[in-house]
């Protein structure tokens, strides 16, 4: 099992590249199955789900588009929060089949918003693939993921386009904080 240090942290390989692979085979098949006959709007969350992406859209068979977001959320005065669009959305949803490419939901803030402004723009259907999904972590009912690569408990993970303060990206695999 392979090991890596990052600012004084050790971390152990816990999905290899083939078992991602894997999940992300499986995450596409069920896309195939469910779009085959629409034209969804992939939108893929930056930075942490480049990675991800890039995978899972080579293997999406029907026709589609895709794009990018960049958003950071904010908690406002009151129980309300607010995502703030770092890089907007070009794209119309009015109308369209959204599928939001997340690398990971964790308490589910971020794809609570995303669904909400989709939701204020009219989209037609969303849905939300992720590659990670800390269920034990959620907090927002509606952020459920419908096409999950892999769940993931309480432990941080990196690689795989998830960072550790913006270093390890790059990792072909997913690792987690060593025990
Ligand atoms: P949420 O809005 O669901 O609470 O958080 C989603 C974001 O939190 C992810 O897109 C990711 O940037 C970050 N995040 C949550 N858990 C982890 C983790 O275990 N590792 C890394 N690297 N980022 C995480």
């Amino acid at each position: 099992m392979r090991t890596i240090d990052e600012q004084g942290h050790a971390f152990e390989e816990w999905l290899t590249p083939a078992q991602i692979a894997s999940d992300v085979r499986q995450v596409a098949a069920c896309i195939n199955k469910d779009y085959a006959d629409k034209t969804p709007l992939f939108i893929v969350v930056l930075n942490g789900a480049f990675i991800f992406a890039s995978d899972l859209l080579r293997q999406i068979q029907c026709r589609s588009e895709v794009t990018f977001i960049r958003v950071s959320s904010y908690w406002g005065m009151a129980s309300t929060g607010e995502v703030k669009f770092i890089v907007p959305l070009q794209e119309e949803v009015r109308g369209r089949d959204v599928i939001i490419v997340e690398d990971i939901v964790d308490t589910g803030l971020t794809i609570h918003h995303l669904k909400a402004y989709m939701r204020a723009n009219e989209a037609a259907s969303v849905r939300v693939a992720t590659m990670l999904f800390k269920p034990d972590k959620l907090e927002y009912s509606d952020a459920q993921p419908d096409y999950i690569g892999h769940e993931v408990t309480n432990e941080f993970v990196i690689g795989y386009g998830l960072d550790y303060d913006g270093f390890m990206r790059n990792l072909d695999a997913i690792y987690k904080v060593k025990k």
